[in-house]
């Protein structure tokens, strides 16, 4: 095991699945005690058994991002199991296929996805940041996406628009804990390999649309993600506050790409 977080509490939402799993292998493999808090409890726990299979600690709790007491009980459960917590993982998120333009996306889908993905950030720091500060401050890492500083013509307008506010969100929180210890990031990820897109890059043309545009010309593995958000979440980010810290392969600096 390594240390680069030895010490550490870390408590991750959407930790069944995606990056917020393979952040949960690395975390513990880092030495940090989790929380996996997922939507899908049993998955939760699927992964909460992987880490301690591999001698890491972990435990597994069920919680909506978007209900403020399973948020709450999540945190508890960080202070009451390991007496503290220093890193918040806001990763879950939710991307329906029903999401698309202004015109068509329906209005509960607009809702449910701003309560998943902005509000379910918001609910995490609104009971993750007094227990940081208990702790003598920490690390708070945010899932936003590169689409949040990006336009597309394939458009998904609420979940960009989710991830726009987790941005701003993100950079507010980051300067008004800035004197107390805290520091907070927004990690955007460009297109990754994980089951949230699956459905999105199904057919070939659909993959095609959208690699055309990554200079890399492949997704990210969700472990290329989960390294940045160990780096945030490390004390090896110290001076590294209110970021918008882009992982996409290239593709905001990009204006052609090669062939
Ligand atoms: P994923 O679908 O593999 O994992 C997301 C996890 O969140 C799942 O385990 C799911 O059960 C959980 N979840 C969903 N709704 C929840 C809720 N209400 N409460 C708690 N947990 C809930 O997806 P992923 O790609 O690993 O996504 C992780 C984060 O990264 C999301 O915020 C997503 O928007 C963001 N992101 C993903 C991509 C991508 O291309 N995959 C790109 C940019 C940003």
């Amino acid at each position: 095991m390594a240390d680069r977080l030895a010490g550490k509490v870390a408590l991750i939402t959407g930790g069944a699945s995606g990056i917020g799993r393979q952040a949960g292998l690395l975390f513990a493999s880092e030495g940090a005690k989790l929380v996996i808090a997922d939507v899908d409890g049993a998955a939760a726990e699927r992964t909460a058994a992987e880490v301690r299979a591999r001698g890491g600690t972990a435990e597994a709790v069920a919680c909506d991002v978007a209900c403020s007491e399973d948020v709450r009980s999540a945190v508890d459960r960080a202070e009451r199991s390991y007496g503290a917590l220093h890193v918040l993982f806001n990763n879950a998120g939710i991307f329906p296929a029903e999401d698309g333009s202004p015109v068509e996306t329906p209005e509960a889908v607009f809702d449910r996805v701003l309560a998943v993905n902005t509000k379910g950030v918001f609910l995490g720091c609104k009971h993750g940041i007094p227990a940081l500060l208990r702790a003598g401050g920490g690390s708070i890492v945010n899932t936003a996406s590169f689409v949040a500083v990006l336009g597309a013509a394939t458009s998904q307008v609420a979940y960009t628009a989710s991830k726009g506010a987790v941005l701003a969100m993100t950079r507010e929180i980051a300067i008004e804990y800035a004197r107390r210890g805290i520091r907070a990031n927004a990690l955007c990820p460009g297109p990754v390999n994980t089951p949230l897109l699956a459905e999105l890059l199904a057919s070939p043309e659909a993959r095609q649309r959208r690699l055309v545009h990554v200079p890399m010309g492949r997704l990210a593995e969700p472990i290329e993600v989960a390294r940045a958000a160990l780096f945030l979440a490390s004390e090896e980010s110290s001076y590294v506050n209110g970021t918008t810290f882009l992982v996409d392969g290239g593709i905001t600096a990009a204006y052609v790409t090669p062939e």
